[in-house]
């Protein structure tokens, strides 16, 4: 791949890690924020439908609003920015994207995701593989920035909100990851003995 792209992918995320957090937020307030707006939903429902959600944590709203919560999340963390064009976008025309594939890691800790503009998501490609230890250190790092109480139960949102596996050292894998690893086949390397 062409040494100006990378180095152009470099750039992009140098300057969203500068930006300075437009909020700061606990991961027990996102769960709150949920919380609330999913109760805000059900108490205007009738009586029939709310028997009919059955348990208010395991409803399909629930998971509904964890949903938009996490993508608000992640790309307020990431200024709107696409991590691979560079430009900003609304949020209607932004994806969050698996930074080390879904089929290759099911999970979606915050650091393992990432904002992109929804046309370079269709065309992200195996040309961009070995940029992967880039974004993870940039996503890990802008999450630091935006949640300064730990990222414990924002994982567990994160998870639940795209039904995903999740690790118990999950944090030790991806710091394994990151400091270790510098290229795709490393890194899958890594992951097959996981
Ligand atoms: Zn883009």
């Amino acid at each position: 791949m062409e040494e100006t792209y990378k180095e152009k992918l470099k750039l992009i995320q140098d300057k969203v890690n500068l930006l300075e957090p437009r909020i700061f937020l606990s991961p027990t307030e996102v769960m709150l924020m949920v919380f609330r707006h999913t109760a805000a939903e059900w108490s205007v429902m009738s009586l029939r439908k709310r028997k009919k959600m059955g348990n208010f944590l395991q409803s399909s709203e629930f998971g509904k609003n964890c949903n938009i919560f996490s993508r608000q999340l992640i790309f307020n963390r990431d200024h709107n920015f696409c991590m691979i064009c560079g430009n900003i976008f609304d949020m209607d025309f932004l994806n969050v994207d698996h930074i080390i594939p879904k089929s290759k890691f099911p999970n979606s800790h915050p650091w393992n995701l990432q904002t992109l503009c929804i046309d370079c998501n269709k065309e992200k490609s195996n040309k961009i593989l070995d940029m992967i230890p880039l974004f993870l250190k940039g996503a890990k790092f802008r999450t630091e920035k935006c949640f300064s109480n730990g990222t414990g139960s924002l994982i567990k949102l994160m998870n639940y909100s795209y039904q995903t596996k999740s690790f118990n050292e999950e944090e030790d894998i991806f710091n394994k990851i990151i400091s270790k690893y510098n290229s795709w086949n490393d890194v899958m390397k890594y992951l097959s003995i996981v």
